[in-house]
């Protein structure tokens, strides 16, 4: 982040524009409606300024600028079109330690002005650090499309409930109760336009919360469980879902394969609690029964618990495991799937996992097998389908050993896949017989996937004719940075 994203209480405190034309009139307009008393000083006015000024609504100085201007000031706005006129107000400004906006120019500025919807008291900024103040405004337009006119109306109607709310709900219940108000009734009523009906749905939600929350659990009420798939790691991969349960989660437990950038995705407040498992028991493992204990007990102190796992919960996941536990307990559960490995990994590497004429089914299966374990590789080594091998990477020499056994031949293409769809992604591209050497020279470590079948040649679009030809005639091992 290049500058804090911050709201300033600017009412009743002095703010000076320095420059009376157009883009001047416009900050002025900003700065009155956010309170300020303000000074604009400028030798000629524009014909907004003036008219304002005979208003009443500013103070009007007629005069060439001098540092003496932003005295008592807490703001300052420099918009002359004159470099030496606005490099002496960014000087003054910094001078006396406020800060200051000189109009298209981030180098003498310590604020920009960002883009901004107005629905006050609701008000989304958008800004570009001064680099695309363009794409700003597109992203305002958008932003702009889809709320809803009467927002701030809603947002006053609840800020003038939450007094009453505070002293009729407990923390947790009053959350909820709120969540429900701005999904329900209540809100639609209200940005229809209809108050009376809003305030009715309003007090029946609040009846019924009152009554549940002392019935139920005597002051707080059940939380719940939700179980969300966080996809391979990239956070535009999550679900609507899922980033929506995120937002109003109290306590996040994820684990290891869930990357920084999705959890920054989580309600800010929201408390992050690791519960990653090494494989083989590190120091950090968290044995499974520990997090059982956890979800069930947040959600009995009434908090809303995402457990967020990699990729699919429901795949080499344990959530078969969560759910039977949260169930037994009587504890509300949802389970929000996730874009499991194996889609991330070949969206990402460009192989199809069925095509046509080459591969009719995909398997999922776990790498991660003991030595004298076995597979059922005679189905696993088959020909037109593919294998995607999870958690195999430090036994690729088994699992290419158990397949060739089987009749597997060393020619069958195979790729690995390791960070799909995260910063550092690689993908190495060879064959059965020498996917193994390729791995460990590469250095390739989890997470990573083993895909194996004929597909694992294709690239997609244009690159993949050459691949699959390359692949086929020397058999050679290549290693695809993306
Ligand atoms: N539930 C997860 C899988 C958990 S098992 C899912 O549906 O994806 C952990 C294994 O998943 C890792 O050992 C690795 O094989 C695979 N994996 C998870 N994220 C991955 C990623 N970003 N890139 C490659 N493999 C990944």
């Amino acid at each position: 982040m290049d500058y804090l994203p911050v709201f300033l209480q600017v009412r009743g405190t002095r703010a000076v524009i320095v420059g009376g034309g157009r883009i001047a009139a416009r900050k002025a307009d900003l700065l009155l409606r956010a309170g300020a008393q303000l000074t604009v000083v400028a030798p000629r006015l524009h014909e907004d300024l003036r008219s304002r000024a005979a208003a009443g609504e500013l103070t009007y100085r007629a005069e060439s600028f001098t540092a003496t201007h932003l005295d008592g000031a807490v703001l300052a706005v420099a918009a002359t079109g004159l470099q030496d006129v606005n490099t002496a107000v960014s000087d003054a400004a910094r001078e006396r330690g406020i800060p200051v906006n000189v109009v298209d120019d981030a180098a003498l500025s310590t604020f920009i002005f960002p883009a901004i919807i107005d629905r006050s008291p609701v008000v989304i900024a958008v800004g570009s650090a001064g680099q695309a103040p363009v794409l700003a405004r597109w992203v305002r337009e958008r932003i702009e499309a889809i709320l809803p006119a009467g927002l701030g109306a809603l947002a006053r109607f609840m800020g003038e409930r939450r007094r009453s709310v505070q002293r009729a709900l407990g923390p947790a219940a009053r959350r909820a109760f709120w969540e429900r108000i701005v999904r329900g009734k209540a809100a639609s009523h209200l940005l229809a336009g209809d108050g009376p009906a809003a305030q009715r749905a309003f007090e029946a939600e609040l009846w019924v919360s009152q009554l549940t929350t002392s019935a139920v659990t005597g002051g707080s009420a059940l939380g719940e469980v939700y179980l969300i798939g966080a996809g391979p790691g990239d956070p535009d991969l999550l679900t609507l879902r899922a980033l929506q349960l995120l937002q109003q989660a109290d306590v996040v437990l994820y684990d290891r394969l869930v990357p920084a950038a999705v959890l920054e995705r989580a309600r800010r407040e929201a408390r992050r609690i690791f519960v990653g498992k090494n494989h083989g028991a590190g120091a950090d493992r968290t044995p499974q029964e520990d997090i059982h204990q956890l979800m069930i007990g947040f959600a009995r102190e009434g908090l809303k618990v995402a457990r967020l796992k990699g990729g699919d919960p429901f795949v080499f996941g344990r959530g078969g495991e969560e759910v039977e536990v949260l169930a037994r307990h009587g504890i509300p559960y949802v389970v929000v799937p996730g874009i499991t490995a194996a889609l991330g990994a070949a969206a990402a590497a460009g192989i199809p996992l069925t095509h046509r004429g080459l591969s009719q089914s995909v398997t999922f299966v776990t790498g991660h097998i003991a030595d004298n374990d076995s597979l059922d590789w005679p189905t696993l080594a088959r020909a037109d389908q593919t294998v995607v091998f999870y958690m195999g990477v430090g036994r690729l020499e088994p699992i290419v050993a158990g397949m060739r056994a089987a009749g597997a031949p060393d020619t069958l293409p195979a790729a690995l896949v390791e960070r799909a769809t995260l910063p550092g992604q690689r993908v190495l591209r060879g064959t059965l017989g020498g996917i193994a050497g390729l791995g460990s020279r590469a250095g390739i470590s989890a997470p990573a996937l083993l895909i194996v079948g004929e597909v694992a040649a294709l690239s997609g679009g244009a690159e993949r004719a050459a691949s699959a030809a390359a692949a086929a005639e020397t058999a050679a091992d290549f290693i695809q940075p993306i």
